[in-house]
């Protein structure tokens, strides 16, 4: 796993941050933005076991039960919207439990932890529920947010959180990362290809040899059509993984939003593996294509959800994909 350590070394925002939190000096309200894959849940998570652990110095030590019952959720001063993660919004109803809470001193005489995830679910009446105790903090309570865009979040808000910014990591970064970790260098090259600068996947990747082969098979089928003559051949290879059908449409929307981000000079030149035949073509590929592939894997999940079979949405999408990008 990450650690806060690596955090810290990637902007001096977070670095400051993590000093603060380490010393004694933080703030009491910290909003985590930042694209996805860039480590927010992770971070928050980590900074949570920061403030609650009862272990030794550097906090978290990441083995007292402070830090094990924040890492499973069980903590509890460890106060979460009671709805589930994929729930859209977050409403007042779910909220009612960390606001009685806060009325109480913490439960075990520490302090105490608000964790947010993806904050702008919050409703603006959730949000303005918690207005008031973001706005006089009693000194026990510190309130954890992340957010991946800058919508959604009343200006109130942000404006009683310090912002810290997470960016995606250099590959040649998560690359160091997963040697360090026992990776071989060629592996690793190729994970941190593949994970787009999320370490969080990276780590994932290298953990999870399944995860790998939905990258890898992504980059053997999508990004290896030279034409709409090579579409039977992938999808005779998509057919037989209809269980991975979410994460592979996952990963190609990722990898191809790179190319777009490239195509618009906005991003990096996208790395290639090994298995990414047709990258040179992708390389050149317009953004009008690159947004219709993407309106493609779009039109896709809403086949899925209405039940077309995996084997008729994947070729569907495979001759979307010949078609726009040569
Ligand atoms: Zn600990």
């Amino acid at each position: 796993m990450v650690s806060l350590d690596d955090f810290a070394a990637q902007s001096e925002g977070l670095g400051t941050l993590i000093e603060d939190v380490r010393s004694g000096r933080a703030p009491h309200a910290v909003l985590l933005t930042g694209a996805v894959g860039t480590g927010k849940r992770t971070l928050a998570r980590l900074l949570a076991c920061a403030f609650l652990c009862t272990g030794t110095s550097p906090k978290p030590c990441m083995q007292c039960k402070g830090c094990r019952r924040v890492m499973n959720s069980t903590h509890p001063d460890l106060l979460m919207p009671s709805c589930g993660e994929k729930e859209r919004s977050v409403k007042v109803e779910h909220l009612r439990e960390i606001i009685h809470a806060l009325s109480m001193h913490p439960v075990e005489g520490g302090e105490r932890v608000v964790l947010l995830e993806n904050a702008q679910r919050m409703t603006v009446q959730a949000q303005n529920a918690l207005l008031k105790s973001l706005e006089e903090p009693d000194g026990a309570t510190r309130f954890l947010l992340t957010a991946s865009g800058d919508v959604g979040l009343l200006p109130t808000v942000r404006s009683r959180c310090r912002t810290a910014r997470l960016q995606l990591w250099p590959a040649e970064r998560v690359a160091q990362e997963l040697i360090r970790r026992g990776a071989k260098p060629e592996q690793a090259r190729e994970i941190a290809i593949l994970s787009g600068g999320s370490i969080g996947t990276a780590l994932a990747m290298l953990e999870d040899n399944d995860l790998m082969r939905v990258r890898t098979l992504c980059e053997e089928t999508f990004f290896s059509l030279s034409s709409v003559h090579d579409v039977p051949e992938a999808a005779v290879k998509l057919r037989e993984r209809k269980d991975d059908a979410d994460g592979l449409l996952d990963i190609f929307e990722q990898r191809v939003r790179e190319y777009l981000l490239f195509s618009m000079k906005a991003g990096p030149e996208p790395a290639a593996v090994a298995q990414t035949r047709c990258h040179e073509i992708w390389l050149q590929a317009e953004p009008v294509h690159l947004e219709r592939v993407l309106s493609g894997i779009l039109d896709a999940r809403r086949y899925r959800t209405a039940n077309v079979s995996w084997q008729a949405v994947a070729e569907k999408l495979l001759y979307t994909t010949a078609e726009e990008i040569n």
